[in-house]
């Protein structure tokens, strides 16, 4: 039977959402259903429902959930009803070109949870759900490899950041840049993203993480989290910092987590000969980026995107996970609010003006 529950409905590009009670189907074959207990408020729901990214509505936002099992179809064997679980936007066949050559985020194939009508308004209007999981609702329907176990004791509030903010950043450094010991590292942007990217370097032993940001908040709470410079560009100069740090040379690599477009003027004076630049934070659709050729030829640089991390979301998850047991990866202090689901516009205009770490609604 579907199950008739409270969700957060984008009715209008850049309006406040409704709450409404809607219909979320069963789980079929490889599907899981599952009673949402949190989901973060991540930058991109903001993106989406202002229709930087375009997309259907009506469409229920929020991808970094976590909940309790309610019910599996037929097909999912790695968990079951009453089992904690983390939700993710990431889902794979297994099978394709792209999920048999570990990259995984881009996989080819369709799913039927994608089908319109498996979410709907009581008069029967089909609802759309964004970033392929619908977590800003009590129950939501995703494919079971959106979904990894969680240990019995883990708290779904912390957990429900390890789907989005923590694996795109934490992953960004770890999978796709593959930093190592003494590598000299700057993160631009220290918000959902930026911070756990400042873990990755922490955890892979960068001699230095350099932060920058325009919030002095923001950057005490990255020095927290293990930033050994932070800058504030509106009152110093990042590249005198970045030589400074970097015996002259430039950085190992630097890290973009805003998708602010500005972050990226003079951004190659940062990054040493050889060096990375590895491009994170997602920005609105028709934001471009140029720079001078032949001074990136000449220097033998190299550029990176990183979608989520490059994760295999099963793998990395767990790996978080023993960090986090271990108290090498900080979560729990990166909630500054909660919110209950009537409430999910105060959450998102607390995010939108960049008001604390991560906002939560617990449902
Ligand atoms: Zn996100
Ligand atoms: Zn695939």
């Amino acid at each position: 039977m579907p199950t008739k529950c409270k969700a957060a409905l984008s009715i209008n590009f850049k309006e406040p959402l409704l709450i409404e009670e809607i219909w979320v189907d069963d789980p079929r074959q490889g599907e899981v259903k599952i009673n949402i207990s949190a989901c973060g408020v991540c930058h991109s729901d903001i993106l989406y429902m202002d229709g930087a990214w375009g997309g259907n509505l009506p469409s229920v936002f929020g991808h970094e959930g976590a909940g309790i099992v309610d019910s599996c179809g037929p097909g999912v064997e790695h968990i079951k009803p009453g089992d904690r679980v983390a939700v993710s936007l990431l889902r794979s066949c297994g099978q394709c070109y792209y999920c048999q050559r570990q990259l995984s985020s881009q996989c080819e194939n369709t799913f039927a949870t994608d089908e319109p009508y498996r979410l709907k308004m009581l008069d029967g209007t089909s609802v759309n759900r964004g970033l392929r999981t619908g977590c800003f609702a009590e129950y939501a329907v995703v494919h079971k490899s959106q979904v990894v176990k969680l240990p019995d004791e883990m708290n779904l509030n912390s957990a429900s950041l390890l789907t989005c903010g923590v694996i795109t950043g934490f992953g960004s450094v770890v999978n796709t840049a593959s930093i190592k010991a003494g590598e000299h590292v700057v993160v631009i942007g220290t918000g959902g993203v930026g911070v756990h990217c400042i873990q990755g370097a922490r955890v892979s032993h960068a001699a230095t993480i350099t932060a920058v940001d325009v919030s002095d908040e923001k950057l005490e709470f990255a020095k927290r989290l293990g930033a050994t410079r932070i800058i504030n560009s509106t009152r110093e100069g990042v590249r005198e910092v970045v030589l400074e740090v970097t015996q002259n040379r430039g950085a190992d690599a630097v890290f973009v987590a805003t998708g602010h477009p500005a972050a990226l003027d003079g951004i190659f004076k940062l990054i040493r000969p050889g060096g990375l630049l590895v491009l994170v934070g997602m920005p609105s659709n028709g934001v471009y980026f140029s720079f001078e050729t032949v001074e990136f030829i000449d220097a033998n640089q190299v550029i990176l995107g990183s979608k989520m991390g490059g994760s295999n979301l099963k793998v990395d998850i767990a790996n978080l996970i023993e960090l986090y047991d271990a108290g090498k990866l900080e979560l729990d202090a990166l909630i500054s609010s909660t919110y209950p689901l009537e409430n999910i516009n105060e959450a998102i205009d607390a995010t939108r003006t960049g008001v604390g770490m991560r906002n939560v609604v617990v449902m």
